[in-house]
């Protein structure tokens, strides 16, 4: 496996669903400490790293939670009852295979589906609600699911490993949302030298899929400015899909809108401008249904400058989504460009424009 993959393989393998992000917390708090000046946390536990000693206030986040579920009861025949976090589409969730996480190490489920053998025919056709759903554990009791540490609380993610597809640079993984926008945000800290003309607030947020809730106590912290949300974008370039400007490996995806922001327009045409002048590929997207960590970051204090960007991502909020490197890696280079030239006359001329 290439050298660039090592770091997205673990970043979409940790468990860290919203309120539940301790892992990958502790793993990106060591990845950016050597690139920083500071590496500090709001009460919640959004993880946020400093450079930069003096100039306007720039944010640039990604969120560290995926979607995932709750264990709320068992049964006594020891089935797990759950809660979903973030937005599932009952569809996907089905015949898959899930890691229970306990204090006593992972436990795998599944939710079972009866076969269509005992399905009558015109209910084949309706999606099952959500709320019919179970994990199997294998076990035949409450006591054994108990004993294997199994309890209200434990937190549930997608048995999913992370795969180099056919061509190299298309790459399947859980929780692409949005450990690839953590992921973008780590390597902006490391490629960026302390000598910025701002003061760089690189943050790492909880529990976005709930509703932007990290977004919003860390940018209480970081008073930004300006404020920039990495996160994932759809990409439809599938068949009977439109692939207009969400097409995987086109570039990172500039939001035109999105259900929690109307981008600041002077730092939207600002960022497309350097996109431009760097050659780097871009998209002009929008997301109808789904919010960025911008809709609340744009909404602290006094107001913040903000906008969305996204990597394409196939099969959002499932098991098994797609992502293309180059977009990935266009993402980096567009957010390292930027913030090098956000300096106190760049960032004034954008607030007074
Ligand atoms: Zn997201």
């Amino acid at each position: 496996m290439k050298k660039e993959y090592e770091i997205l393989k673990v970043l979409s393998e940790l468990p860290g669903v919203s309120g539940n992000e301790k892992k990958v917390s502790q793993f990106i708090a060591k990845e950016i400490k050597n690139h920083v000046s500071e590496v500090t946390y709001d009460n919640l536990g959004s993880v946020i790293g400093t450079k930069g000693q003096k100039g306007p206030r720039v944010m640039i986040a990604g969120h560290m939670d995926e979607i995932g579920l709750l264990v709320t009861q068992i049964t006594k025949e020891g089935f797990i009852k759950f809660q979903t976090l973030g937005g599932w589409f009952s569809q996907v969730m089905l015949a898959q295979v899930w890691e229970i996480h306990t204090k006593k190490g992972i436990v795998y489920g599944i939710t079972g589906v009866k076969p269509p053998h005992i399905i009558p025919q015109e209910k084949r056709k309706e999606a099952l609600p959500i709320d019919s759903f179970y994990l199997d554990l294998g076990v035949s009791s409450k006591e054994e699911a108990e004993n294997l540490g199994v309890e209200p609380g434990n937190m549930v993610v997608p048995h999913s490993t992370f795969k180099v597809l056919g061509n190299e640079k298309y790459l399947l993984g859980k929780a692409w949302d949005n450990r690839i926008g953590s992921a973008v945000v780590i390597e902006v800290l490391k490629r960026l030298d302390d000598d910025l003309p701002n003061q760089l607030f690189g943050t790492f947020t909880v529990q976005e899929e709930v509703g932007l809730r990290g977004a919003k106590t860390s940018a209480y912290v970081v008073e930004p400015e300006i404020a920039i949300a990495v996160d994932t974008g759809l990409a439809n370039d599938v068949p009977g899909g439109e692939a207009l400007e969400q097409s995987l490996g086109k570039g990172p995806q500039i939001f035109l809108y999105d259900g929690g922001l109307i981008p600041h327009q002077a730092l939207r045409r600002f960022v497309i401008e350097v996109a431009k002048a760097e050659k780097i590929p871009y998209q002009e997207a929008f997301i109808v249904g789904g919010r960025t960590d911008a809709g609340h970051m744009h909404l602290n204090g006094k107001g913040a400058a903000s906008l969305s960007i996204g990597i394409p991502t196939r099969y959002m909020h499932s098991h098994t989504s797609i992502i293309h490197y180059d977009d990935y890696e266009n993402t980096i280079k567009l957010m390292v460009a930027v913030i090098k030239k956000l300096d106190q006359k760049k960032v004034d001329e954008i607030l007074q424009d």
